[in-house]
């Protein structure tokens, strides 16, 4: 369980390390999660961080077992406009998203394209259906749930009683619009 894992940006020169497992491993079809890799993916040199169905895959991380080896000079906030709570931040070195942190979360949704494709965790479930205007056409390779579930709080409320109820503070370089 105390395996440390090695993430890295597209071009290596931020690294970010994570300490054991998942809270959980997901995939989000919101509106906002997908027009954020619309706009990211923009940026130059950027890859999109949507699958085929348009699901940005993540793994959620309690703050405390995220640490940025490298490149934190190069991490960059991006909000969807400014007064918007939630912030996505990306690895300016070659405009690799890196995270999703959610207003007052403690904790933080990885982009899974850090992981190398032979450990990267394979998400549980799709989240957020419910705003597609047709969910009709997503695969049914897994769960795909209209909103998020109890369940899904629960995981995340678990692990913030074992943090203490913390909620560290992740510091970034500046802020990027896309
Ligand atoms: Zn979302
Ligand atoms: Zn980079």
């Amino acid at each position: 369980m105390n395996t440390t894992t090695t993430l890295g940006c597209a071009c290596g020169t931020t690294r970010i390390e994570v300490q054991g497992a998942p809270i959980l491993v997901s995939e989000c079809v919101c509106d906002s999660c997908r027009a954020a890799a619309e706009r990211l993916a923009e940026l130059p040199g950027a890859r999109s961080v949507l699958t085929a169905c348009g699901a940005t895959p993540c793994a959620e991380y309690r703050k405390d077992r995220v640490r940025i080896v490298s490149g934190a000079e190069h991490l960059h906030e991006f909000r969807l406009s400014a007064a918007a709570g939630s912030r996505r931040v990306v690895a300016t070195c070659c405009n690799t998203p890196v995270f999703l942190e959610l207003k007052g979360a403690h904790w933080l949704s990885l982009y899974l394209h850090l992981w190398p494709p032979a450990t990267r965790p394979a998400p549980q479930l799709r989240t957020m259906v419910g705003d597609l205007p047709d969910a009709s056409a997503l695969p049914d390779d897994i769960p795909n749930l209209k909103s998020h579930t109890v369940s899904f709080y629960a995981k995340l409320f678990a692990a913030w009683v074992a943090m203490g109820f913390r909620n560290p503070k992740i510091e970034v370089a500046g802020k990027i619009d896309a």
